[in-house]
């Protein structure tokens, strides 16, 4: 078999397996199987290009290869499972990265034969390297580096017109075919430029769609340069990267109800987020018994988790709390919000790791009406998902996000350690509600109280 042969026959192979891989990913059963065969076509696709003809420098692949995959083992061993979204970001970002710099290299190489490869590479160029350094921006601040938003005067008018100079110096790239390296240069320059001046305002709630949103966009630029190298498996994983990112983008926008263009152009900044209105009341403190009691002896329990739960790795509790209330004969039920933690599936993943049936884990639309008819909502460090300002406060900037109706269940336990306000920076009604009382504590040493008081209720 010729080596063109088998690189055509592996590709297709890689293909198979990266399809094969994201469709397994889209159920928690499943999702384990779906990253190997994924990482296997990975694998083929990486050695497959050693045998491609005309390929040199092989000592400096492997070189590259062994630095690259060393970094990325450790990093995957030591991540914590609330830090994965900025290493989602970073690892999106060196994607992206690596796309325009594809871009770069034809360019300076003067081998970009014919206008449409020349457009799509330059195209793919700039998409890779918003990309690139909007996912710089995104890590910083989801690392806690960059503690607030950062917004120019006429923000707006920057972003269109750095944007426009963009495409316009893009444009003459494409047109000379051979640009010179400074028009090259300041070409990159910009479009790093845009990417960080796009990401600077965008504040913390709206994080997890833009990281969606850069993911597509990097998925995307790597199709774009797949087709300028004439390399199917790039082509195929960038289509597939930036089909499913799309998808998930546009669901996530959905669920916080914030369309793609007030993200980018009206971001929750953290000024609007201090400039929340005052809430009337007060919190009302229950002790750990009286917690226990509420939901001993309540027909029906929903626990609504959130990062806080992810934080003190209290999901193995809360599940010890959840058989024991059902062997009480209360019906216990799990109600996740798609943007609660700080990844999609979040929830989803903790929870099926503590050994919580799927059939007991519901999604917002699923589960939302009733809370009404449940006797506890219990709380578990979750906090903007569950804030009725979005329903009810005009002026709050998450005003139409959808949230879980914990408020409306007859009563209301929250867990957490103090005032802290979620993610968003927003004062949180629900904790100053008629019917919520807050039971203060990490989630893992609260929940372990309630436990014990379970028990002695029980026995
Ligand atoms: P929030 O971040 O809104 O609130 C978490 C709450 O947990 C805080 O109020 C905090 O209060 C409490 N908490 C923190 N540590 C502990 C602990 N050890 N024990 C008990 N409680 C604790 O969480 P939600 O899940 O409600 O909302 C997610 C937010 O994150 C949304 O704004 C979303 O947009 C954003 N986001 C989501 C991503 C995603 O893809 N899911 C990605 C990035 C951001 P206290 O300090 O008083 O304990």
């Amino acid at each position: 078999m010729s080596a063109r042969i088998l690189i055509s026959a592996s590709y297709f192979v890689v293909a198979i397996l990266f399809i094969l891989g994201l469709k397994s990913m889209s159920s928690p059963v499943s999702a384990r199987k779906g990253i190997v065969w994924a990482g296997a076509g990975m694998l083929i696709a990486t050695l497959v290009t050693f045998l491609s003809p005309g390929m040199q420098n092989f000592a400096l692949m492997v070189i590259a290869l062994a630095i690259g995959g060393g970094i990325a083992w450790w990093g995957g061993k030591v991540v914590k499972m609330t830090d994965m979204p900025q290493m989602v970001a970073i690892y999106n970002g060196m994607g992206g990265g690596a796309a325009a710099l594809i871009a770069a290299m034809e360019f300076a190489r003067g081998e970009m034969h014919g206008s449409v490869v020349a457009a799509l590479a330059t195209l793919g160029a700039l998409i890779g390297a918003v990309s690139f350094s909007g996912s710089v921006i995104a890590f910083t601040k989801l690392q806690g580096l960059m503690k607030r938003a950062h917004r120019l005067p006429g923000q707006n008018l920057w972003n269109i017109g750095v944007a426009a100079f963009t495409v316009l110096v893009g444009a003459g790239m494409v047109a000379s075919g051979e640009p010179a390296p400074l028009q090259i240069l300041v070409f990159f320059a910009l479009a790093l430029a845009l990417g960080v001046i796009i990401t600077l305002p965008i504040g913390g709630a709206d994080m997890p769609v833009v990281i969606s949103l850069y993911n597509a966009l990097t998925g995307l630029a790597v199709g774009f340069e797949g087709y300028v190298l004439g390399n199917p498996a790039l082509i195929i994983a960038g289509i597939v990267v930036g089909a499913a990112g799309s998808l998930l983008t546009q669901l996530m926008a959905k669920a916080m109800n914030r369309p793609l263009t007030n993200i980018i152009f009206s971001p929750i900044t953290g000024e609007a987020q201090a400039g929340g209105s005052q809430i009337a009341g007060s919190m009302k403190e229950v002790t750990g018994l009286d917690a226990a009691a509420m939901m001993r002896y309540a027909q029906k329990v929903i626990v609504v988790p959130g990062y806080g739960m992810a934080v003190a790795q209290a999901q193995h509790k809360v599940w010890e709390m959840a058989e024991l209330l059902e062997a009480e004969g209360v019906e216990v039920k799990f109600a996740i919000h798609p943007v609660a933690g700080r990844m999609p599936g979040h929830m989803n993943v903790l929870l099926a790791e503590a050994g919580v049936p799927y059939d007991k884990i519901f999604d917002m639309e699923e589960i939302n009406a009733e809370f009404e008819q449940a006797d506890v909502a219990l709380v578990i460090g979750a906090n903007d998902v569950v804030n009725p300002a979005a329903r009810t406060a005009k002026s709050s900037p998450i005003y139409g996000m959808p949230i879980l109706n914990a408020d409306r269940a007859r009563n209301v336990i929250c867990v957490k350690r103090g005032k802290g306000a979620g993610y968003s920076g927003i004062e949180n009604a629900l904790f100053y509600g008629e019917n919520t009382r807050m039971l203060y504590g990490s989630a893992q040493k609260a929940i372990a109280e309630v436990i014990a008081h379970i028990k002695e209720l029980s026995a």
